[in-house]
C-alpha cells in the first residue's frame, strides 16, 4: 500500500508575543496538516488575531520559531511569505475603496507573476509588447475567474468603496485568492454579513478545500462546527485543546471556559 506522509504546512514552536506587559500569545506549539480548514476559536482577546499575524509575518514574535513546509520562516517579512504561499484577509476590510473591483483583484493577480519576471529594464522591443498583452489577458482571466469563484457576480468597473459591505469582504477573499495561496488565513470572514452571505461564505471555504488549506478564526460556532476537520481553541493566548468539532463541544475544560457564552452548538 502506498503511504504519503502528510506535510504540515505550518509548524510552531513555542512561540509567544508580548506586547508591552501583556503576553498574548504564550508558547504555542501548533501544526497544520495540509488540505485542512482548520478553524481558531477562543474569546474575545484570547490572542486569535495575534496568532495568525504571527503566521502571516504581520507581527514579529517575541520568541518561538515558525515553520511553513518545514521551513524556518521566522524571521521573514510578510511579502515573502506571500510569495510563499501564505495570504489572509483580515478582521476589517482592507480593500482599496477607491479602486475598481477588478483593480483591487487584479493588484494581487500581478503580485506573484512579477516577482517572477527577470530582472531586465524595460525595452520596447515588440516581443515585450506581445508579452505584456499576453500577461494582461492572464490577468484578466484569473480576475475573473476568482471573482467567479467567490460568487461575486457585480460590474468589475464598479469603485469597490461603493459596492455592499457583504461584497467587500468576499472581494477580500477573491484578492486572497489571486494570490494562488496555498494557505489561506481567513479572519473573521463572516463578521457583519447576513445570514444568506454567512451561507455563501460557507460553501466557498468547501469548495476551497479541494485546492487550499484553510485557517480560519470564525466567532459563528455552529459555521465552524459543520466546516472544520480540526478546532484549536485559545484561551488567554495558551492552546486549550484541540481536536474534531464533536471533541471540542464535548470538551469539558472547553465549555468551562465558555461558561456563560455563546456557543450555540454546545447547549
Ligand atoms: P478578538 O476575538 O476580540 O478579535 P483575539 O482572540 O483575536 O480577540 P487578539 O486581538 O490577538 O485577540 O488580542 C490578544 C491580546 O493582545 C488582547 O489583550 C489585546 O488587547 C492585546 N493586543 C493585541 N494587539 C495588540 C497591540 N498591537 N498592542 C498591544 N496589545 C495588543
Amino acid at each position: 500500500m502506498d503511504f504519503v506522509a502528510a506535510i504540515n504546512l505550518i509548524e510552531t514552536r513555542n512561540l509567544g508575543k508580548i506586547f508591552g506587559g501583556l503576553q498574548a500569545v504564550k508558547e504555542v506549539n501548533f501544526t497544520l496538516p495540509q488540505g485542512e480548514i482548520r478553524a481558531i476559536i477562543g474569546a474575545n482577546g484570547a490572542g486569535k488575531t495575534t496568532f495568525v499575524s504571527l503566521i502571516s509575518g504581520r507581527q514579529s514574535p517575541t520568541s518561538g520559531t515558525i515553520f511553513f513546509k518545514g521551513v524556518d520562516i521566522t524571521s521573514q517579512p510578510a511579502w515573502k511569505r506571500v510569495r510563499l504561499g501564505i495570504a489572509y484577509t483580515f478582521q476589517i476590510t482592507s480593500i482599496y475603496p477607491s479602486l475598481s473591483v477588478y483593480e483591487n483583484v487584479a493588484i494581487a493577480a500581478r503580485a506573484p507573476s512579477s516577482w517572477q519576471r527577470p530582472k531586465q529594464s524595460p525595452s520596447k522591443h515588440p516581443s515585450n509588447t506581445l508579452a505584456n498583452d499576453r500577461r494582461d489577458d492572464q490577468i484578466d482571466s484569473r480576475v475573473a475567474e476568482v471573482l467567479n469563484r467567490v460568487g461575486l457576480n457585480i460590474d468589475a468597473r464598479r469603485q469597490a468603496g461603493q459596492i455592499a459591505y457583504g461584497h467587500q469582504r468576499l472581494l477580500e477573499i477573491a484578492m486572497g485568492l489571486a494570490l494562488h495561496p496555498e494557505l489561506l488565513i481567513l479572519d473573521e470572514p463572516t463578521q457583519g454579513l447576513s445570514s444568506s452571505e454567512i451561507n455563501r461564505v460557507s460553501c466557498l471555504i468547501q469548495d476551497l478545500r479541494a485546492t487550499t488549506t484553510i485557517l480560519l478564526i470564525e466567532h459563528n460556532i455552529a459555521m465552524v462546527t459543520a466546516l472544520a476537520d480540526t478546532i484549536t481553541v485559545l484561551d488567554q493566548g495558551r492552546i486549550l485543546a484541540e481536536g474534531s468539532p464533536h471533541a471540542i463541544q464535548n470538551n469539558p475544560a472547553v465549555q468551562a471556559a465558555y461558561l456563560g457564552r455563546s456557543l450555540p452548538a454546545m447547549s
